[in-house]
Formats: structure tokens, sequence, C-alpha cells
């Protein structure tokens, strides 16, 4: 179905997103008894990431933030509960969020400003986008595989891989050309 673009092509990035199926996967096993170095097996990383897993899960249960592990407040929890996304369990409390964004941004900028990615910081940045090839490739897949449109990241997906208004657009565009 889908065509074979450069997005295909560039390989996904070495750090692995966990999806709560998975992390839900891995606690279950553990209660069963499983040892950690066969679920570590199963899921093909190492008994490092499987014990961060577990960590992350047993702050999720107790509703807390996955970085200073404070408990979350209310406000906290209604987003997280209204949040659409394949890793909905594990969250950060505001501070923490507002700290991340911020952090984020300043070196977005700092990056751009250097004619690189404002993703990974790194590799040179796409003329007349912001970010590398690399980058807009992973984004554009996490955005599928969490719901949303993979180019505007915000709306849900209508096609199997955008939002209506994108893919009424990418149309226009397509005519245009043809
Ligand atoms: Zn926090
Ligand atoms: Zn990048
Ligand atoms: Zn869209």
């Amino acid at each position: 179905m889908s065509r074979p673009t450069w997005y295909a092509k560039v390989p996904v990035r070495k750090t692995r997103d966990w999806t709560d199926k998975e992390r839900v996967q891995i606690l279950t096993l553990r209660k069963q008894g499983e040892g950690i170095q066969s679920i570590s097996a199963r899921f093909n990383t190492d008994r490092v990431r499987i014990y961060n897993q577990i960590r992350l899960m047993r702050k999720a249960a107790q509703h807390r933030c996955f970085k200073c592990g404070k408990p979350l407040s209310e406000e906290d929890l209604q987003l997280k509960k209204a949040r659409r996304s394949r890793t909905r369990l594990i969250f950060a409390c505001n501070e923490c969020r507002k700290k991340f964004r911020e952090y984020k941004i300043k070196n977005r900028k700092k990056a751009l400003r250097k004619g690189l990615c404002g993703s990974c910081w790194d590799k040179p940045v796409v003329p007349g986008r912001t970010m590398c090839r690399n980058c807009i490739s992973s984004t554009y897949r996490r955005r599928i595989l969490n719901g949303v449109c993979g180019i505007c990241g915000k709306r849900p997906l209508e096609t199997e891989v955008l939002c209506r208004p994108c893919a009424d657009k990418m149309k226009k565009k397509r005519l245009a050309y043809a």
C-alpha cells in the first residue's frame, strides 16, 4: 500500500520506544515469577532496561511523576487521562514537563541557529524544514504509531498516515503537480 519513500530507508533511532502494552507485559511476566534475564531475552534487550521499565511502571501505579517521583496533582492526572498515546501510563508532573519543555526550546533554537536539526540537535537540517532527515522520519512514524497525523501531529488519523485536512492539502498539491 505505502510507496517506498526515503522515509522508509532511514534507520530507526537506537533508543527504544516502549509502549504501555509492552510495559504491562513485562510487569505481568515478572509477577508470574519469570526472571529478569529471561524477560530481557524475550524483549531482545538488556536487564537494565527491563529494570527501568519495571521501576517506571511502579511509579505510574502510584500516580507519581516518572522523573522526580513526586505525586501527580489532580490536574496532571486529568491530563494523563486525556492523553491519546500509546504511552499513557508513564507521566511527568507539571514542573518536570515545564523544565523539559524549556530545555528543549532552548536547545532547539541554539541548534537551528547553527543550521542543525531542531530535534536531535546533531545532524544538518533539511533546507526549508526544522529537522534533519532522520528526525523527520522518526517523528512521522512516532506520530502515526500514536494515532495522530504524520504531518501536523495534532489531529487524529483519518487516512492511514494523515488527518483529513492534511490529506486534502496533499491531494491538492498532488493535483497541482499532476
Ligand atoms: Zn516531576
Ligand atoms: Zn535530527
Ligand atoms: Zn494533519
